[in-house]
């Protein structure tokens, strides 16, 4: 891979977003940049890093962002925690993106088929049982699963509480004093999206 640090400074959200578009579509195109570790590269990462976007994904082992984005060292700062959930330390995380590295992009990433939010489903609607630690993690996505329809088959549920979770979380993100300030300003976007097992596909949501 030939080097190609865009600073994360001199990008705009938009710009990111494009970038994000272009990495996952070479993926898909299986065109992926194959990595070659050259001692330049880190050296030059090793004084700083300015990753172009901040990723807020799932643990699962199948949704790996700098994967599916063909993103290299350095380009993306990610968060990963099962179900895509923001606790605490997630928080923390993520305001340190915005007030130290000044990404452009905030991304809350869920995927098809997660087993967070299937649990969350089933702790809801069956009460089922989970140990204490998994339930702590899971009474962060039960609060978008309110308004999810009753009716939809099992899988389309799930994808829709899969989508409400992301949504709820972006909202939780864009109401922050932070992200209320600077989505005013058009200086800092933060999207959802959705990842696609069977295909591989990353979808942007619409607002
Ligand atoms: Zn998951």
């Amino acid at each position: 891979m030939t080097t190609q640090h865009h600073p994360a400074s001199s990008t705009t959200a938009l710009h990111s977003l494009n970038r994000l578009k272009a990495g996952n579509a070479r993926f898909l195109a299986g065109t992926s940049h194959a990595p070659t570790l050259q001692s330049e590269i880190l050296s030059e990462l090793a004084q700083a890093q300015q990753p172009y976007a901040t990723i807020l994904s799932c643990s699962d082992s199948r949704v790996p962002p700098e994967l599916v984005f063909d993103a290299w060292l350095g380009e993306l700062f990610i968060i990963r925690v099962a179900g895509n959930v923001l606790g605490p330390t997630i928080a923390g995380s993520l305001q340190y993106a915005h007030t130290h590295l000044h990404t452009p992009l905030f991304v809350v990433m869920g995927h098809e088929g997660c087993g967070a939010i299937q649990a969350a489903v089933a702790t809801k609607f069956h009460e089922e049982p989970h140990p204490e630690r998994i339930a702590d993690l899971l009474k962060n996505i039960l609060p978008a699963l309110d308004d999810i329809d009753p009716t939809l088959p099992h899988d389309q549920f799930v994808l829709a509480a899969v989508e409400a979770n992301v949504r709820h979380t972006v909202q939780i993100l864009r109401a922050s004093p932070a992200g209320k300030e600077h989505q005013t300003d058009g200086e800092v976007q933060v999207l959802g999206a959705v990842y696609s097992l069977h295909t591989g596909q990353v979808r942007f949501l619409e607002d």
